[in-house]
């Protein structure tokens, strides 16, 4: 994890990738637990895909998962981590934050590592008073300026734990910060308004519908096609989501989850018999079914009106 003492590249890369757009506390045990399960790269590598995803499940943005899969085997085939940004930005769903992180932490090279808390600590220290998006340009100049040739994983772990404890997006901690003599949004007196809050984004609306086909205790679960939203993972039966209007006929509940580019409204109804290939998962263990988040809400909405209507 982040701060902590480590070059074994497997561990940066696995800590990264689940820490892109998952907090701290939610990834700590995922992280400890992945590792006890797959202790190596050749280790995660020669897991089932089925595995790999169920442990992931929770977690959100299953891309990354089969990105990781891709990518274990990737190296494990080439015999270990290249040491090079450029060659780790070749590997599978290693980006450019996460390619220059493996570079400087773990095999000590001089690369500049972005994450969200340094764009943050960048842009107050210089005073940039636009939304970040519209100045990563200048903030990826600025922080190189700022990279030693010696020590830049070291520099940036401290600048990423900076923005993560001290420079924090609310009520920044300045007098204790080592930049504030020099911190152009510290001298303004109102550190907080820089940089400028992103601008709204408004999600369209998707509607679903799931299948809930359930016999003897049990439903039927299908394992989703390996591409798209959520591929792979084990889900409701059901058509493709669409942008078309809602489901008018009655539902057993429905749950609005939103993703990244959309909002999802998922009417569950009844159904009577599969038509997909898939399992009979006794609902008692619905948690060994390594569900994504949004069909174990789904299946909680029905247990829910269920409970609500035998009261
Ligand atoms: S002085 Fe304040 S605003 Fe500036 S970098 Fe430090 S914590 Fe952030």
């Amino acid at each position: 994890m982040p701060g902590e003492e480590t070059s074994d590249p497997y561990r940066v890369w696995l800590s990264e990738v689940m820490l892109q757009q998952t907090t701290v506390a939610a990834v700590t045990p995922r992280f400890e637990r992945f590792l006890a399960r797959w202790p190596t790269v050749e280790a995660l590598a020669a897991a089932a895909d089925e595995d790999v995803l169920s442990e992931w499940a929770g977690l959100g943005y299953y891309a990354r998962a089969r990105n990781l899969i891709a990518c274990a085997r990737e190296v494990a085939g080439r015999g270990g981590f290249p040491d090079t940004e450029e060659e780790l930005r070749k590997l599978p769903g290693i980006g450019g934050y996460t390619a220059a992180a493996i570079a400087a932490i773990a095999f000590g090279r001089r690369a500049v590592v972005i994450d969200t808390n340094v764009e943050r600590v960048v842009a107050r220290l210089h005073g940039i008073d636009v939304p970040i998006a519209e100045a990563k340009d200048r903030i990826r100049e600025l922080a190189d300026a700022l990279t030693p040739q010696v020590g830049a994983g070291d520099f940036a772990q401290a600048m990423m734990d900076l923005g993560a404890t001290i420079c924090r997006p609310r009520a920044p901690e300045c007098t204790k910060c080592p930049l504030s003599p020099d911190c152009k949004a510290f001298a303004s007196g109102e550190p907080e308004r820089f940089p400028a809050p992103k601008r709204k984004l408004v999600r369209p609306t998707k509607h679903g519908i799931a299948q809930w086909i359930e016999r003897d205790g049990c439903i039927w679960l299908i394992r989703r096609p390996a591409k798209g939203m959520l591929g792979g993972m084990a889900a409701l039966p059901g058509p493709e989501w669409t942008a078309d209007t809602a489901n008018e006929g009655p539902a057993l509940a429905r749950v609005t989850h939103v993703f990244t580019h959309f909002r999802l409204e998922l009417d569950i109804v009844a159904a009577s018999e599969p038509e997909r290939e898939g399992w009979w998962q006794a609902l008692s263990q619905i948690s060994d079914a390594g569900l994504p988040t949004l069909y174990r809400r789904a299946i909680d909405a029905v247990l829910e009106s269920r409970t609500k209507l035998a009261a």
